[in-house]
């Protein structure tokens, strides 16, 4: 076992864990997880410790927290332009969350390291409409639309590695001037385990991962069981969990104790991502028992991924009203259960996209969807991400 392997609390080998890709290249993959395992830290222990301190006053009721940022980070879009206004668009809605309820809202970005995706399918249409392996993230393949393209090339490991870089040097110049609680962090879905184990530190007692100064689960790879959860009870940053609809209420209680076995305030955030309509149904009891059995975690709403149709054969999109019913009813059951609604996991660009629709209006034939630019899940504008965010401080 690798250092970084027992590091991770014992994690079983990234081979015999789902969703992860078929490198190919067993020995080009060693070299490859070797050099990450020699390179600095992307994140320090401290900044991760102060997002873990952000997130207690989170959980304590005295903060909010709005997560947010592509569904699929792109390598290309780590320069300063890009990276500025992914910032300035996260900075913009917190500063409205507290300009609207008075409590400061923690901006946390789906931002340097969001490049590996799990994918429910192994094949997706090509640029021909022939079947091609699907895209996993930038750190995998290429979307581009031929078989080749797709190819998973562990060397592409290292091009996230050299990303996450810059786009944490942009990060922490827009620092400056701003309260800790309120200067964005990044986070991203740990997947790919040959990116995240190698990347585990030691600092003293306590193993970290310095991929990020957060980290989710997804819900995909959330098995209690599993090597992913077990990588993420043996890292001590603030780690999410997606709660998808084949969540039981006993897992939940279960994933609380597994990930945060001491209570730890800030340590551990549950993404709900249920849909609108089973949101209600199902989320009441989940909060319930959690409540009554598990440990403290903080509950935030992601309502994008439970919202996803496709048109026809076509584009997969989510319409808008969809995604805010969700978030009303979201706080609904947190707030009937006296438990504090902490905000909201978007998918959002500051570009000026239209991947999810507004009004589809019965009969009127598919909904044009003239700029549709993502490489992955469609995400919402920055008019359309400002108004799931009022509508979430407005039902507040
Ligand atoms: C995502 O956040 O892009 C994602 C794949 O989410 P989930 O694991 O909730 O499906
Ligand atoms: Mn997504």
């Amino acid at each position: 076992m690798s250092p970084a392997t027992a590091a991770a609390g014992g994690a079983a080998h990234p081979r015999t864990a789902p969703q992860q890709p078929d490198w190919g290249d067993p020995e080009l993959l060693a070299e490859v997880t070797r050099t990450l395992a020699g390179l600095p830290p992307l994140v320090t222990r401290a900044e991760c410790a102060r997002l873990t301190e952000a997130v207690a006053e989170v959980e304590r009721g005295r903060a909010l927290l709005l997560q947010g940022g592509d569904c699929a980070e792109r390598f290309r879009e780590s320069g300063p332009e890009q990276v500025g206004a992914k910032l300035l668009q996260l900075y913009g809605l917190t500063a409205g969350m507290r300009a609207a309820t008075g409590l400061p809202a923690v901006p946390v970005g789906r931002l340097a390291g969001q490049y590996g995706k799990p994918r429910s399918a192994p094949y997706e249409r090509g640029a021909d409409g022939r079947p091609v392996p699907a895209y996993r993230g930038d750190a995998v393949n290429s979307p581009a639309g031929d078989a080749a393209a797709r190819d998973p090339d562990p060397s592409r490991l290292l091009r996230a590695y050299a990303c996450a870089d810059r786009v944490l040097h942009e990060v922490r110049g827009s620092w400056r001037g701003r309260d800790p609680l309120e200067r964005a962090y990044v986070s991203h879905e740990a997947l790919l385990l040959d990116y995240e184990q190698p990347l585990t530190r030691r600092d003293g007692t306590a193993a970290y991962a310095s991929s990020a100064h957060s980290v989710w689960i997804g819900e995909r790879t959330r098995d209690p069981g599993g090597p992913h959860v077990a990588f993420a009870a043996g890292i001590a940053n603030t780690v999410g969990v997606k709660l998808g609809p084949s969540i039981t209420p006993a897992q939940a209680v279960r994933l609380s104790r597994l990930l945060n076995p001491d209570g730890r305030p800030g340590r551990l955030v549950f993404v709900v991502r249920l849909g609108a309509t089973k949101v209600r149904t199902l989320l009441p009891e989940i909060v319930g028992e959690v409540t009554r059995r598990g440990t403290p975690v903080v509950w935030l709403c992601d309502p994008m991924h439970g919202n996803t149709v496709r048109l026809g054969s076509g584009p997969k999109t989510r319409p808008m009203e969809a995604i805010l019913e969700e978030v009303v009813a979201f706080v609904r059951v947190l707030q009937a259960q006296r438990r504090h609604p902490a905000g909201l996991h978007l998918e959002m660009t500051p570009q000026d996209v239209t991947e999810c629709v507004t009004a589809p209006r019965p009969h009127a034939g598919p909904p044009a969807l003239p700029r549709y630019r993502t490489a992955c899940d469609p995400r919402l504008n920055a008019g359309q991400a400002a108004e799931v965010v009022d509508r979430f401080v407005r039902v507040l």
